[in-house]
C-alpha cells in the first residue's frame, strides 16, 4: 500500500500517490501548492511564485484576502446551509447586488460552476419552445453534456457525441455569418464577450450590437457567457458592457467568488419568467457561504476601485509586453487584466513551463498563445518583474520546445 498523504507530504509524495488515487482527466499536475497570500502561493518545498493565473481567473482578490476570510467564516459559524426550500438574507442580497451591477432588470440562479450556470441557461432557452442554438467557433462554455454541446473543440466533443442539440457553429466575430444563422428556429446565439479559452480573442468592435440587432429581429434570446470576463477580470462588471450592449442571458462564475465556488445565470426582463418552479433546481446553488464571499468579492472590486485598476494595469502590461519588441511576440490581445500574449512559433507551453520554473504562474490556452489573468490587486511592481523576465523565458521556453522537437 502507498503512503498516506498529509499535509507535510513533499511534492513528490503527493504526485505520486495522485497518479494512483485522482481519476487521469486532468493529465499530471505540473507543481503542488500548499499556501497562498496576496498575488503569491508556494509549493511544499517553500518554493515562491507569483501568480500570474490567478487559478484561472477566479482569485480576483489574490489569496486569502481578509474580507473574503472574515465573510466566509463569519457566516460558517452562524448558518452554513439550508438548502432551496428556504431563503436566505445573503442569497437575496447577492441577487440583487448582480441584478444591479447588470442593469437593475435581471432575476438569478445560483450554481457552484460556470459550466452550471451554463446549463441552467440552455434550460432556460428550452422554455422558448425552439431548441436550436448558434455558437461559436473557438466556443469553451464548460464540460457538462449540455456546455459541451456549445463548445466548438472537436476533441471535447466527439467523444461524447450524442450531445444535445442542434447547435451550429459559425467564425466567432463575423456579424454577416451570424445573420444568416440565424432564423424563427433559432432559440439563443451564446458568445463569449472575449473568447478565454480559444487564446483571448476579442471580437471586432460592434460585433457584440450586431448580434444584438439580429437576435432581437428573430425573436432569439442573446446569450453572453461571461464566466471567463465577468466580475471586472476585463475591467468592466461585465466585458459586454465596454460595447453598451443589453443581453438576455449572463453567466458568470469563475471571478465571483475568489475560489469559493459559485456561479449564477443572470435572466434579463421577460426572460427571467421563462422558468417556473419545479423547471430547474440544485441542492448547494445559492449556499449562503457562497453568498457572502462572492458579496465580499463585489464589496473589494468596488472599495478598491478595481475595475479602474485592472484597465490601467492591463493597459500598461501590454504596452510594456509589446514594447519588449522581441521576435517571439507577435501581438498582445485582451482587456483588463485578461491578456493573450501571441507567440510568432508554437511554444507557449515550453515558455509556460518556463516561467513556471522561474517562479511565474502564467498558462498557454492554445500552443501560440500565452495567458496573462493576475488577481486585479497585482501592483505594477509585480507585473513589471514579469515582463523583465519575460525575454529571458521566451528564449528558454524556446530552446527548450526545439530540443523536445528532436
Ligand atoms: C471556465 C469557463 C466555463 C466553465 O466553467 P467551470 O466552472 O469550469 O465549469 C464556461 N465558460 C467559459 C467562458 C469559461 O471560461
Amino acid at each position: 500500500m502507498t503512503e498516506l498523504v498529509s499535509p507535510a507530504s513533499g511534492s513528490t509524495e503527493v504526485l505520486r500517490a495522485y497518479n494512483g488515487s485522482m481519476i487521469n482527466s486532468f493529465g499530471p499536475p505540473k507543481r503542488v501548492f500548499v499556501r497562498g497570500e496576496g498575488v503569491h502561493v508556494w509549493d511544499a518545498e517553500q518554493n515562491k511564485y507569483l501568480d500570474l493565473l490567478s487559478g484561472l481567473a477566479v482569485n480576483a482578490l489574490g489569496h486569502a484576502h481578509p474580507t473574503v476570510l472574515a465573510a466566509v467564516t463569519g457566516q460558517l459559524s452562524t448558518l452554513g446551509h439550508v438548502s432551496n426550500f428556504f431563503a436566505t438574507p445573503a442569497q437575496v442580497t447577492l441577487a440583487q447586488r448582480l441584478s444591479a451591477l447588470a442593469g437593475g432588470d435581471a432575476k438569478v440562479f445560483f450554481t457552484n460552476s460556470g459550466t452550471e450556470a451554463n446549463e441552467a441557461a440552455l434550460k432556460i432557452t428550452r422554455l422558448t419552445g425552439r431548441a436550436k442554438i448558434i455558437a461559436a467557433e473557438g466556443a469553451f462554455h464548460g464540460r457538462t453534456m449540455g456546455a459541451l454541446s456549445i463548445t466548438h473543440k472537436p476533441k471535447y466533443r466527439e467523444p461524447f457525441e450524442p450531445l444535445p442539440g442542434p447547435v451550429e457553429f459559425v467564425p466567432y466575430g463575423d456579424a454577416e455569418a451570424l445573420a444568416a444563422a440565424v432564423d424563427e428556429t433559432v432559440a439563443a446565439v451564446v458568445l463569449e464577450p472575449i473568447q478565454g479559452e480559444n487564446g483571448i480573442v476579442v471580437p471586432p468592435p460592434g460585433y457584440l450590437a450586431a448580434a444584438r440587432a439580429i437576435t432581437a429581429e428573430h425573436g432569439a434570446l442573446l446569450w453572453f457567457d461571461e464566466v471567463q470576463t465577468g466580475l471586472g477580470r476585463a475591467g468592466e462588471w461585465f466585458a459586454h458592457q465596454a460595447e453598451d450592449v443589453v443581453p438576455d442571458l449572463i453567466t458568470i462564475a469563475k471571478g465571483l467568488g475568489n475560489g469559493f465556488p459559485v456561479g449564477a445565470c443572470l435572466a434579463l426582463g421577460a426572460t427571467a419568467d421563462l422558468m417556473y418552479p419545479g423547471s430547474h433546481g440544485t441542492t448547494f446553488g445559492g449556499n449562503p457561504v457562497a453568498a457572502v464571499a462572492a458579496l465580499a468579492v463585489l464589496g473589494v472590486i468596488e472599495r478598491d476601485g478595481l475595475l479602474d485598476r485592472a484597465r490601467r494595469n492591463g493597459d500598461q502590461l501590454a504596452r510594456d509586453i509589446e514594447t519588449l519588441d522581441h521576435p517571439l511576440i507577435a501581438e498582445v490581445r485582451g482587456r483588463g487584466l485578461l491578456r493573450g500574449v501571441v507567440l510568432t512559433e508554437p511554444v507557449a507551453p515550453a515558455v509556460s513551463d518556463a516561467a513556471l520554473d522561474a517562479g511565474f504562474i502564467i498558462n498557454a490556452p492554445r500552443p501560440n498563445v500565452l495567458r496573462l489573468a493576475p488577481p486585479l490587486i497585482i501592483g505594477a511592481d509585480d507585473l513589471s518583474s514579469f515582463v523583465q523576465a519575460l525575454p529571458g523565458l521566451l528564449d528558454t521556453g524556446r530552446v527548450a520546445a526545439g530540443e523536445a522537437r528532436v
